[in-house]
């Protein structure tokens, strides 16, 4: 097993004590630098660099860093939360470590969800009931997951379901 253990530290953002979510930063027991391209390979991260070495993820509105001794996590709901996502972390390190003759590593970051593909599958009437003043934005923020499907009214279980579809490529579900 590559990672055995870390030491979690849960804190609220500095810059605004009283936002709801919570942070949290785990310190590594042991060094993962080796495995993070198989992991990049396996979760399809966000970003890729190569030096020095990390990958992002963004998972369910959250942006996840994971560096050689180190993973931070923000927008979390609390602590419990925090321990269900480092341990499935934990999981997904491992088993890219043990599996690693079969993945081919990667080294750069996965396609990101296009603007345009999603304004097309938005009804683009600009009706604003999203409170986006209009559909690019709204599709914008689709792509930033700071918005989902759900968020728009005026779309029918067909179209949902499409936009769901598309959005799907690009999530990962702990
Ligand atoms: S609610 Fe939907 S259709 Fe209306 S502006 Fe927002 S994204 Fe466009």
């Amino acid at each position: 097993m590559l990672l055995e253990s870390y030491t979690k530290k849960i804190f609220r953002p500095e810059c605004n004590p009283s936002f709801q979510s919570l942070h949290c930063i785990a310190a590594l027991d042991q060094d993962i630098t080796d495995a993070l391209p198989y992991l990049n390979a396996v979760l399809g991260g966000f970003e890729y660099f190569k030096d020095p070495p990390a990958v992002t993820f963004r998972i369910q509105g959250k942006i996840i860093a994971v560096h050689p001794r180190e993973i931070a996590v923000n927008a979390l709901r609390d602590e419990e939360e925090a321990g269900k996502i480092l341990e499935w972390l934990r999981r997904e390190i491992n088993d890219a470590w043990e599996n690693r003759d079969k993945i081919t590593p990667r080294y750069e970051g996965t396609p990101r969800p296009g603007i345009l593909e999603i304004l097309k599958l938005l009804p683009k009437t600009n009706c604003r009931e999203c409170g986006q003043p209009t559909c690019m934005v709204f599709a914008t923020l689709v792509a930033q997951d700071a918005k989902g499907p759900e968020d728009c009214q005026p779309m029918d279980d067909q179209e949902r379901k499409r936009l769901d579809q598309y959005m799907s490529q690009f999530h990962f579900n702990p």
